[in-house]
């Protein structure tokens, strides 16, 4: 077993999560089997708990797991899927350790950080990584910080065990007002990486403008590193193109030798650098809206941003986002969406901007706009259609409104009488049918598809037979569950209950996205 361990320096946001995917993407197309494992230092259990304003989007693997959207951009990188086993969280650990006391695992001894929390660390590390060549392990957190210690401290440890590589992602301002790049704050973070006894093997250095040679020496100097392994990584247009900074300046050299991973492939990057040289190739530009509650987070839709971006380059439409306010449209009416060509009816919780949304669904309807509604954008286009063509008054999903004469959407069954809120959604991937002759069908030109779900509530089938009569017609279910709706008199009018931008990557666009930025582009 090799590793990468990825630490981040001075402050976060620094971009350590594509920073590891492109490590990742570098090693992988050496012909190397990588994965790559994400550590979050907080106590939730996973990020399901957790509200967009604090953490982004929650990504959903395949096999139901309720992650940190750094796993949402491995999975790109790498062009696979991932577990949930790859996210490893501070609560996870210690629950463990502390059910493993009450079990008597431990009998006898005080359970301590060290070793018992750390061993238990290497153990979840090194049970993803058994099946791979290289596993890169991202900390999460800014060294320095209480909750990464004893994850930093695991990683310390594991170099002792298994040949390992620390690869530290640090800030280096270009501070305008004197014209100079400051090599101080990193020099810091070095030295506290030091302390806890982990020499970096390289520094990522993040910041506005290239590296000077000036700057790069004094790094090297204070690191203890030799020049070469002091990588700028200034900012680029899009984070696709990172592999290629990383990779110009020899970082995945460097990891193999440290690693003594002698004999491997020269780098295979031919359809990674096809699909960089067709983001934002198109010379037309199309204006899509995502309308959504949660707008003032742009990492609370990334991976929706990011499977435009992919259709974008399948389909050499340039694609222009704005994220809409659902309550400024409660407030102010559907004005700003006219500027827009596509619309999107992002997923979400709870009762705020709802009305915002199923005016936007109203608009995209009657003015025969391409509308893609997903998970509640489906729910609200069930919603408006009850309420505005089949003229059931107070229509609603039993989420806002429990006592609505029609719940149209209504709980699953299993969620009736839960007690517990931590990961009992329905989730994750499971085969959905589509019913042949529909739109949907063509888009994705095959009978069954795997897709990843998220939600409590569902179509309610008491109303089924109305929704047909009326020309909306159900075109994809999982047994009897609706899993998607479309009006066929419309240009593009599709609502899916399950989330198709989880499992968008570069090198396969999802057909959905594919199709819908397609038909807005014919607008
Ligand atoms: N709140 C809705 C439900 O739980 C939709 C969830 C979502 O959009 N992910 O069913």
């Amino acid at each position: 077993m090799k590793f990468v361990f990825i630490t981040g320096g001075v402050l976060s946001s620094l971009g350590k999560g594509i920073t590891a995917a492109s490590v990742g993407l570098l090693l992988k197309s050496r012909g190397l089997k990588v994965t790559i494992v994400k550590i979050d230092p907080y106590l939730n259990y996973d990020a399901g708990t957790m509200n967009p304003y604090q953490h982004g989007e929650v990504f959903v693997t395949d096999d139901g797991g309720e992650t940190d959207l750094d796993i949402g951009h491995y999975e790109r990188f790498l062009n696979e899927n991932l577990s949930k086993r790859n996210n490893i969280t501070a609560g996870q650990v210690y629950m463990e350790v502390v059910e493993r006391e009450r079990k008597g695992v431990y009998l006898g001894a005080t359970v301590q950080v060290v070793p018992h929390l750390t061993d238990l660390i290497k153990e979840r590390i090194k049970e993803v990584a058994r099946d791979y060549d290289i596993t890169v392990v991202e900390i999460g957190g800014t060294v320095g910080d209480i909750e990464s210690l004893p994850f930093l401290e695991a990683a310390r440890q594991m170099g002792l065990e298994e040949s390992s590589f620390y690869l530290h992602v640090s800030y280096v301002p270009f501070v305008r007002s004197v014209g100079e790049i400051k090599t101080k704050p990193t020099q810091h973070s070095v030295q506290k990486l030091r302390e806890i006894g982990i020499q970096p093997d390289a520094l990522v250095a993040r910041g506005e403008i290239p590296l000077t040679p000036e700057a790069r020496r004094k790094l090297a100097l204070f690191s203890n590193l030799p020049l070469r392994a002091v990588v700028s990584a200034h900012d680029v247009d899009n984070v696709y193109e990172v592999p290629f900074l990383l990779d110009g300046q020899g970082l995945d050299d460097l990891i193999l030798e440290k690693l003594g991973v002698g004999v491997y492939r020269p780098k295979d990057l031919s359809a990674w650098r096809d699909f960089v040289g067709r983001v934002e190739g198109g010379n037309k530009r199309v204006r899509v809206a995502i309308v959504g509650k949660y707008v003032e987070v742009r990492d609370a839709y990334k991976s929706l941003l990011e499977a435009l971006v992919h259709a974008a380059a399948e389909t050499g439409v340039g694609v222009e986002v704005g994220l809409i306010d659902a309550i400024d449209l409660e407030k102010r009416g559907t004005d700003p969406l006219k500027d827009y060509s596509g619309l999107i009816i992002a997923g979400g919780f709870g009762r705020r901007g709802i009305e915002g949304k199923i005016k936007a669904v109203q608009y995209g309807r009657e003015k025969g706009i391409p509308t893609l509604g997903i998970c509640l954008g489906m729910q609200l286009m069930t919603v408006e259609w009850a309420r505005n063509v089949l003229g059931l008054k107070g229509a609603h999903s039993e989420e806002f409104d429990p006592k609505t004469p029609h719940p149209v959407i209504h709980i699953l069954p299993e969620q009736k009488d839960l007690k517990r809120m931590g990961a009992t959604m329905r989730l994750g991937g499971q085969d959905v049918r589509l019913r042949e002759g529909t739109l949907i069908h063509s888009l994705y030109g095959r009978d069954t598809v795997r897709e990843r779900h998220r939600h409590r509530y569902e179509f309610n089938n008491a109303y089924r037979q109305k929704f047909s009569e009326s020309g909306m017609v159900i075109s994809a279910e999982v047994g009897e569950l609706v899993e998607a709706v479309e009006w066929p008199e419309h240009p593009f009018y599709i609502g899916v209950q399950f989330h198709p931008e989880y499992s968008s990557k570069p090198l396969q666009p999802h057909p959905l996205f594919v199709g819908f930025l397609k038909a807005s582009n014919r607008l």
